[in-house]
């Protein structure tokens, strides 16, 4: 990252600070700015993608003196003896806090941050689909990281493919993780109607290779009555492309 795009990003932050359900300590986590993050586009995985800052890294809260972490979307969320009793069995104890909070994340300060989320959301047993997204935002941030990885630096297509490999691990978790959550979950799941829910799903399966699963679950998007056009418009283009790769229709 350049100077002043550092720069930049560090005047589009502010520090949000938190109480951790855990340890009670004082957490300061980096947030964006209103305004500050500009939305540019969508992937069709529904990742958004900012054009001067990546907020999707500043999503995540992380207690560095305990280790307990959570996406900001779900940290308001009462945590439970039990869970609490869960997170100091397997996450505290095991916890060596020796990090320095930098100005502003870099992809790995960031990915490690969501990587601590994610194992406080499955130990705590934590709503199957709060751990796939969790997971899906891990996989968003790799996607983030390959993209700007410098072409020039010896070892790009190494790097790249590396990336993408754990970007994909991450997309694995996330689909299986959403797929069970549809069966013991009621939607809203994450914020997400069914409809929307179902496309993303769809998506998940066609990125891992599961051709059958995402023409079945964007069927459901594809003949819902609830879904909005726009819904509707991207799930037929997915299905034009899963159709093309099973050479059916
Ligand atoms: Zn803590």
């Amino acid at each position: 990252m350049s100077n002043t795009r550092n720069t930049e990003e560090k005047e589009a932050l502010f520090d949000k600070i938190y109480e951790c359900p855990i340890c009670a300590s004082e957490i300061k986590a980096k947030t964006v700015k209103t305004g500050k993050a500009k939305l540019e586009s969508t992937d069709d995985d529904l990742r958004p993608v900012y054009q001067n800052i990546d907020a999707l890294k500043y999503d995540v809260v992380f207690c560095k003196s305990c280790g307990y972490g959570s996406l900001k979307k779900f940290f308001e969320e009462p945590v439970t003896a039990v869970q609490q009793k869960n997170i100091q069995e397997r996450v505290v104890q095991n916890f060596k806090g020796t990090l320095v909070e930098p100005e502003v994340y870099s992809y790995e300060d960031s990915i490690m941050r969501h990587k601590f989320a994610l194992l406080s959301s499955v130990v705590k047993l934590a709503p199957v689909s709060q751990q796939a997204y969790t997971a899906l935002k891990i996989a968003w941030l790799y996607r983030g990281q390959g993209q700007q990885l410098d072409r020039e630096v010896a070892g790009y297509k190494e790097q790249l493919e590396s990336i993408k490999g754990m970007e994909l691990e991450f997309i694995e978790k996330a689909c299986q993780g959403f797929m069970t959550s549809y069966t013991t979950e009621e939607f809203p799941i994450c914020g997400m109607d069914e409809a929307t829910f179902c496309y993303l799903v769809s998506n998940l399966c066609f990125k891992t290779k599961r051709y059958d699963d995402a023409k079945r679950w964007i069927s459901m998007v594809v003949s819902s009555r609830e879904a909005s056009s726009r819904v509707k418009e991207k799930a037929r283009d997915l299905k034009d492309e899963i159709m093309k790769v099973i050479g059916e229709e």
